[in-house]
């Protein structure tokens, strides 16, 4: 298990282009597979255009308590990146005028930046639909000062959605690390107790799953059940809804795919799965992704890639939802994990 982002390892898959040169380059340079731009030009969707804005999504900061083998973020205690109160304070305008009616805090893990709770506050005041914390659950266990965030969520009537690779601890920890499983079912128990998750309740508690390997994650709907029979009966938790997300082959993952010898064989896998459903309903067509430094991307991926917006609002400065909904989304060979099977957003599924 890594203790280390491949950043601070000086890993040059940590470098944005880097991994763009991997994806380009190989079975996609020599015509083996089709790139993405070909696949999706033979089903009329390229270029790839947003549909209505629905989802605006802030990344808080790259810091992180863990250090997940199959990380997209890179994330872990030593990456220092951190959404600003100045930033904070230019997305709190635009969270008050946006046509957007889901609000998405994310990281890292977003509970470690210092303002968060702050921005938590007042972010919640402009009412948004749904606002979502992506939390990692061990977070809620890690240090004292955390032990009151079930209690500060159902305060503001936070959506918690939460990792959880699997139902038994050895699966869970050889992705996530020592420990993560018994800190995520503690975790889990204590949003249980106020109420999140319960059936009916409008506390929203939901869980993300993602495979421990080089493969696509299986139907959605029999492996939600599957976890909550599992949980309830293991550990009586329950919760609302699971989503299955394939691992889209760059940062932490990408590493994996080569060291491990998978990445051709992922890719075919990938591209093989092509489906073209998946394609009306990825997220960079209805999500805009801001990252800690204000910047503005289709999605969280392309944020990775450092691949910012084509569109001359580039910054959260400058938000201008009208302009930026007249751009093309620019895609890659990554995109192919977005549309294989059922097809993979933030939301689990999307076709
Ligand atoms: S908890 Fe999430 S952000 Fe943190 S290292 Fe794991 S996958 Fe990355
Ligand atoms: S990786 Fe991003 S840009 Fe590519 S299809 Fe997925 S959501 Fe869209």
């Amino acid at each position: 298990m890594a203790t280390k982002s491949l950043k601070k390892q000086n890993n040059k898959l940590a470098l944005a282009n880097k991994q763009l040169e991997v994806l380009s380059s190989g079975i996609f340079e020599n015509g083996e597979l089709p790139t993405f731009i070909d696949k999706i030009s033979n089903t009329n969707n390229f270029p790839l255009r947003p549909k209505k804005l629905e989802i605006l999504q802030l990344n808080l900061g790259y810091m992180c308590n863990q250090v997940c083998e199959h990380c997209h973020v890179d994330a872990g205690p030593d990456r220092k990146e951190i959404m600003t109160i100045e930033t904070m304070q230019q997305c709190l305008e635009v969270i008050k005028t946006t046509g957007a009616h889901t609000l998405d805090l994310t990281g890292g893990a977003p509970e470690m930046n210092p303002n968060f709770r702050w921005f938590v506050e007042e972010a919640s005041k402009a009412g948004v639909k749904d606002f979502i914390v992506r939390s990692n659950l061990t977070i809620i266990r890690a240090n004292k000062k955390y032990y009151d965030l079930p209690d500060f969520f159902k305060k503001h009537n936070v959506h918690v959605v939460s990792s959880m690779p699997h139902w038994t601890r050895g699966k869970t920890d050889k992705q996530r690390g020592e420990g993560v499983f018994d800190k995520s079912i503690k975790a889990l128990q204590e949003l249980n107790e106020r109420g999140y998750g319960m059936p009916g309740s409008n506390l929203k508690l939901d869980l993300v799953y993602n495979p421990s390997g080089a493969f696509l994650p299986s139907d959605q709907a029999a492996m939600e059940k599957d976890f909550k029979k599992a949980l309830h009966e293991d550990f009586n938790i329950q919760f609302h809804n699971l989503f299955a997300i394939t691992n889209l082959p760059i940062a932490r993952f990408l590493d994996y795919l080569i060291a491990s010898e998978n990445y051709e064989d992922y890719m075919y896998n990938l591209v093989n799965a092509y489906n073209p459903a998946a394609v009306q309903n990825v997220m960079c067509r209805n999500t805009i992704s801001v990252s800690w430094d204000g910047w503005l991307y289709d999605c969280d991926f392309n944020q990775m890639l450092e691949l910012k917006v084509a569109s001359k609002v580039k910054h959260i400065s400058d938000y201008n939802e009208e302009v930026l909904n007249d751009r093309n989304i620019i895609v890659s060979q990554h995109c192919y994990g977005c549309t294989a099977g059922a097809g993979s957003s933030c939301q689990g599924s999307v076709a």
